[in-house]
């Protein structure tokens, strides 16, 4: 289930306070929804260019810009070859990738001792956030531990990477605080990457 949040990636406030400085912070919850779903209900029915969707859909503003972009970075719009906008197929790969900080970082470059706590909550929270299962959620974080080599890293006190998601499924349930755990496994993260890099003089892949 997707839910409607503030489009600003620095807020997502899921009701009527935002963060400080947010440019939609005079907009209450029931506004910010429904410019998602003036967006969604045109794009379930048509196929088309962000021209006519702007002419079908019952109001357009700026918060209505925001939205739109909102919706594509997490793939519940796709574009088609042709250049036209339609709901997106929400599980594609792409869709689930973070692509800001902290999470970004989380997500490339796995954790490291001193941050595995908070990383994983930070990326269960986000799946939780975005609508995916907590079936597909426990097999994108799998895929995390083996990919990063967080888990070859060491730390962890279970036995197996799905011994520790399991644990935290409360974090799933209640699906909020990714941005302040997030910040600060990220900050732990480029520490590390640094001072690796620094005595090993070795290229990152990303
Ligand atoms: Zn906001």
């Amino acid at each position: 289930m997707f839910e409607y949040h503030c489009p600003n990636p620095d807020c997502q406030t899921a009701c009527d306070i935002h963060e400080a400085g947010c440019p939609h912070e005079e907009r209450s919850r029931s506004e910010i929804e429904k410019a998602y779903v003036d967006i969604l209900s045109v794009l379930s029915r048509l196929t088309c260019s962000k021209k006519s969707l702007k002419e079908n859909a019952h109001e357009w503003d700026e918060l209505h810009d925001k939205a739109f972009e909102r919706l594509v970075q997490l793939g519940h719009i796709a574009k088609t070859d042709e250049g036209y906008y339609t709901i997106g197929d929400h599980s594609t790969r792409e869709s689930k990738r973070p692509y800001s900080d902290p999470l970004a970082t989380i997500y490339r470059h796995g954790t490291v001792a001193g941050c595995h706590d908070n990383g994983l909550f930070a990326l269960i929270a986000f799946y939780s956030h975005i609508g995916l299962s907590w079936e597909e959620t426990k097999k994108e974080l799998k895929d995390w531990y083996e990919r990063t080599g967080t888990w070859e890293r060491g730390g962890f006190t279970e036995p197996s990477p799905e011994a520790l998601i399991l644990k935290k499924k409360h974090i799933y349930d209640e699906g909020y605080g990714w941005k302040t755990k997030g910040q600060a496994a990220r900050e732990v993260i480029d520490r590390h990457r640094r001072s690796r890099d620094t005595s090993q003089q070795e290229s990152v892949h990303s």
